[in-house]
């Protein structure tokens, strides 16, 4: 187990699974979308390790064939990891068991920009009370942009509502969803506002009753940050329209859009492509960000065209590849 969690934390993992195979269990871990496999177990010895990971987190280890979802900080060599985990049957009555290693606030501090001004750009203008959106694809680091921008806050009171709390944060009072026991994100935005934080954080706008209460905050002089899927930062107001806010309160609430992705860049030690057990895998992605602030948010402009020309700048600085380029481009519709 502490063999698991060491490598997972070495490799910079996000995920570690434990696969029942025709042979036993199968130990791989993904890093960057990237899936390798690290180890094979016997059935027995595969089982029993599930089982201990299962015991720690609290989970029913009776219960083998439900789905079960747990989370749990682990010890290990060099720190704590926090870690949620779910746990199924195959159609054999093998147990899977997935691990997600959740990161822990000092690994804030190495998410790389693209363009770093673009960052403090965006800590420059998130400042004005109101609502702020973050979009862009799941694993984007939207969540980690969020508790980057709120440490500047962290003298003040900030709650956070998440689902699950994914990076703690000493200095935040952090929520977790928890829709079994009632506890949604509107109820729990609720209750926030009421204690009046200088910041409140929503993991998610995923519905209309989210969507309200937290523009309701916003108008009523709250400063909100949350994620809002949509595939680019003008996607946000029609997708917001679909969950029912008129547009005049957005008007006088909504700030901003930050969109944000993680572009690939070119290894210094391997080049275009990075050998699976380079040491520097995981620093080889950066953030490239889309934003519209204030009136910006509400014109009609040209994203595609202007995230086109950020990423021909990192293109012709050798940032990235041509292939790169070509794939993450954006388009409108
Ligand atoms: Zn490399």
């Amino acid at each position: 187990m502490q063999q698991i969690i060491g490598e997972a934390s070495v490799r910079k993992a996000s995920d570690c699974y434990i696969y029942p195979r025709k042979f036993g269990y199968e130990i791989s871990y993904r890093v960057h979308q990237k899936k390798i496999v690290a180890q094979q177990l016997g059935f027995t010895t595969g089982e029993k390790l599930i089982l201990l990971f299962k015991y720690l987190a609290g989970m029913d280890v009776s219960e083998r064939r439900k789905v079960q979802i747990g989370a749990a900080s682990f010890q290990y060599q060099s720190g704590v990891c926090r870690i949620r985990l779910s746990s199924v049957s195959d159609y054999r009555n093998h147990e899977i068991l997935v691990l997600r290693f959740l990161h822990s606030a000092s690994q804030t501090e190495r998410l790389q920009f693209l363009f770093p001004n673009q960052m403090i750009k965006v800590a420059e203008k998130v400042r004005a009370h109101g609502l702020y959106l973050f979009c862009g694809p799941t694993g984007a680091g939207k969540s980690t942009t969020m508790h980057h921008l709120a440490q500047k806050y962290s003298d003040r009171q900030i709650i956070t509502i998440e689902d699950p709390v994914e990076l703690e944060q000493e200095t935040f009072l952090q929520l977790q969803v928890n829709d079994k026991i009632g506890l949604t994100y509107e109820k729990l935005v609720k209750v926030c506002l009421r204690s009046r934080p200088d910041l409140l954080i929503i993991g998610e706008i995923r519905d209309a009753e989210t969507a309200k209460i937290a523009i309701r905050g916003a108008l009523t002089g709250h400063l909100i940050f949350s994620t809002l899927h949509a595939m680019h930062a003008h996607g946000a107001i029609p997708r917001l329209k679909e969950l029912g806010v008129p547009k005049e309160e957005l008007r006088q609430c909504l700030k901003g859009v930050i969109y944000q992705r993680l572009i690939p860049l070119v290894c210094s030690r391997c080049g275009e492509k990075c050998q699976p057990f380079c040491p520097y895998l995981s620093r080889n992605h950066a953030v490239l960000f889309d934003t519209l602030f204030f009136e910006e948010v509400f014109k009609k402009n040209e994203t595609g065209a202007r995230w086109k020309r950020l990423l021909g700048k990192a293109w012709a600085r050798g940032q990235i590849t041509q292939k790169t380029f070509q794939n993450e481009l954006l388009y409108e519709n």
